[in-house]
C-alpha cells in the first residue's frame, strides 16, 4: 500500500514507541490479572496520541484518520487492550462531541479529552439492546433545567476510568428510534455510578463495566445535538469507530503473523510446505485487510461517504485477525496454546474484534443495506 512519506514517518515513530515502551509494562501479567494499563495510558498521553485526529485548537494533534488508523494498528500490534482503550477514547468517547457538539461543549469536554487530561467512554449497549440499539430502554425525562436519566448500559469500555461519557436515552417513547437522544454525562453527576466489572475472554486489561443511572441529573446544556438525534449520532459514531476496530484487528493479525515468522525461524520450519501455505494465506489476507482499512480512512478524510467501506473493513479485518491467530496456533502447536507465547492472547483478543461495534453479522447487514441504497433497491 502506498503511504506518503509523512505517514510512513509517523508509523515509524509510533512503532518505535510501542515496541520500546510497552513491553516493559508486563503485558502478559496485566492481561492475566485483568488490570487496567494505567501506566501505558500515561505513556500514550505523554506521546501525544490521545487526540490524534482532532484539530490542534481542541487539544488534538491535527492529523488525519489514516494517521489515527496507523496509531491504533501499531499500538494493538503490541497490546490489543491498549489499542481498544485508545480507540474507544477517541472514536466513541470524543468523536461524537467533535462532530455534533456545540463550541462550548467542544471547549469544555473535547479539549481535555484530546489532551488526555481525562478519558472518554460511550454508553449505547444495554442488556436488551446490543445489535438492535434502537431498543434502548434507558429514559431521559425532562426536568427543570435538566434531564433525569434512569436505566443502565452494559459492556462499556473504560467505564471505571473515564470522566466523560456520551450516552443514549429515550426522550420520547412514541417516536421509536427518532425518540432517542444523546447526552454528555460527567462521572460525578448525582445519580450516576459504575456497576459490575466484566471478566472477559480477551482484551482483559481493557476495562469493561456497567453504567447505572438512578435518577441521574444531567444539565440540559449537556444534550448532544438535538432531541431525537441520538440514533443518528450513534450511527455516525459507529461508522467511524468501525475503522478503528478494523485497524485494531489489523494490528492483532499482524502480531500473529510476526510471532509465527519468529517461530518458523527459531524452529527451522521454512521448508515445510503446509507452513508456507498457512503463512501465505495469512499474508494475503492481512494485506487485503490493510488496504480495506486504509481505504475507508482515506474515504472519510476525503469527505466521501464511508459507511459501507468501514463496515467491510471491520468485518474483513476482524475475521482476518481471528483466522491469523488461529493459523498461528496451528503452526506453533502446543507452544501456540501455551502462556509462554503470546499467540493464545492474540487468539482470544481477536475474537472480541468480531463482536464490538457490531458483530460480523451486523456488518453484513450494513454492507448490504448500503449497497441496496446505492443501487436504488432501498
Ligand atoms: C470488547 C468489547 C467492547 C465493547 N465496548 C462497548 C462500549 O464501549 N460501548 C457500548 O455501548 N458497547 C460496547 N460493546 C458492546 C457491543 O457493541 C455489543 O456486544 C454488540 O453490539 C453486540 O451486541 P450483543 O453482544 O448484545 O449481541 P446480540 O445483539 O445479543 O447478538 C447476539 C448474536 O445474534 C446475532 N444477531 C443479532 N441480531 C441479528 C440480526 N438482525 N441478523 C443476524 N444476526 C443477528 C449477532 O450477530 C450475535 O451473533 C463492546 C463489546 C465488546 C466485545
Amino acid at each position: 500500500m502506498f503511504l506518503s512519506e509523512r505517514h510512513e514517518a509517523f508509523r515509524k515513530e509510533v512503532r518505535e514507541f510501542a515496541e520500546h515502551e510497552l513491553p516493559n509494562l508486563r503485558i502478559q501479567e496485566k492481561e492475566e490479572e485483568n488490570v487496567f494499563p494505567k501506566a501505558a495510558v500515561e505513556l500514550l498521553i505523554r506521546q501525544g496520541l490521545t487526540g490524534v485526529p482532532f484539530p490542534e485548537k481542541y487539544g488534538g494533534a491535527g492529523k488525519d484518520t489514516l494517521s489515527y488508523c496507523i496509531t491504533v494498528e501499531e499500538i494493538s500490534r503490541v497490546w490489543g487492550s491498549l489499542g481498544l482503550t485508545l480507540a474507544a477514547h477517541i472514536s466513541l468517547g470524543s468523536y461524537p462531541i467533535y462532530h455534533f457538539g456545540t463550541e462550548e461543549q467542544k471547549q469544555k469536554y473535547l479539549a481535555p479529552l484530546a489532551r488526555g487530561e481525562v478519558l472518554g467512554s460511550f454508553g449505547l449497549t444495554e442488556p436488551g439492546a446490543g445489535s438492535d440499539a434502537s431498543a434502548t430502554k434507558t429514559v431521559a425525562e425532562p426536568g427543570d433545567g435538566h434531564y433525569v436519566l434512569s436505566g443502565s448500559k452494559n459492556f462499556i469500555t473504560t467505564a471505571n476510568y473515564a470522566d466523560t461519557f456520551v450516552v443514549t436515552a429515550v426522550t420520547d417513547r412514541t417516536k421509536g428510534a427518532k425518540g432517542i437522544s444523546a447526552f454528555i454525562v460527567e462521572r460525578n453527576f448525582p445519580g450516576f455510578s459504575i456497576g459490575k466489572k466484566e471478566d472477559k475472554l480477551g482484551l482483559r486489561a481493557s476495562d469493561t463495566a456497567t453504567l447505572v443511572f438512578d435518577n441521574c441529573q444531567v444539565p440540559e446544556e449537556n444534550l448532544l445535538g438535538q432531541e431525537g438525534q441520538g440514533f443518528k449520532i450513534f450511527m455516525v459514531t459507529l461508522d467511524g469507530g468501525r475503522i478503528s476496530i478494523g485497524a485494531m484487528a489489523l494490528g492483532i493479525a499482524q502480531a500473529s503473523l510476526d510471532e509465527c515468522l519468529e517461530y518458523v525461524r527459531t524452529h527451522k520450519l521454512q521448508d515445510e510446505q503446509w507452513v508456507q501455505e498457512k503463512i501465505a494465506d495469512m499474508t494475503a489476507r492481512i494485506q487485503a485487510a490493510r488496504h480495506l482499512v486504509y481505504h475507508s480512512a482515506w474515504k472519510k478524510d476525503a469527505g466521501e461517504p464511508f459507511g459501507k467501506e468501514s463496515a467491510i473493513a471491520k468485518y474483513f479485518a476482524s475475521e482476518t485477525a481471528t483466522g491469523s491467530a488461529s493459523s498461528a496456533i496451528s503452526i506453533m502447536g502446543l507452544d501456540g496454546i501455551s502462556k509462554r507465547y503470546p499467540a493464545e492472547r492474540f487468539f482470544r483478543d481477536a475474537k472480541l474484534t468480531e463482536i464490538g461495534e457490531g458483530t460480523s453479522q451486523i456488518q453484513k447487514i450494513v454492507i448490504a443495506r448500503n449497497l441496496f441504497k446505492e443501487r436504488g433497491l432501498l
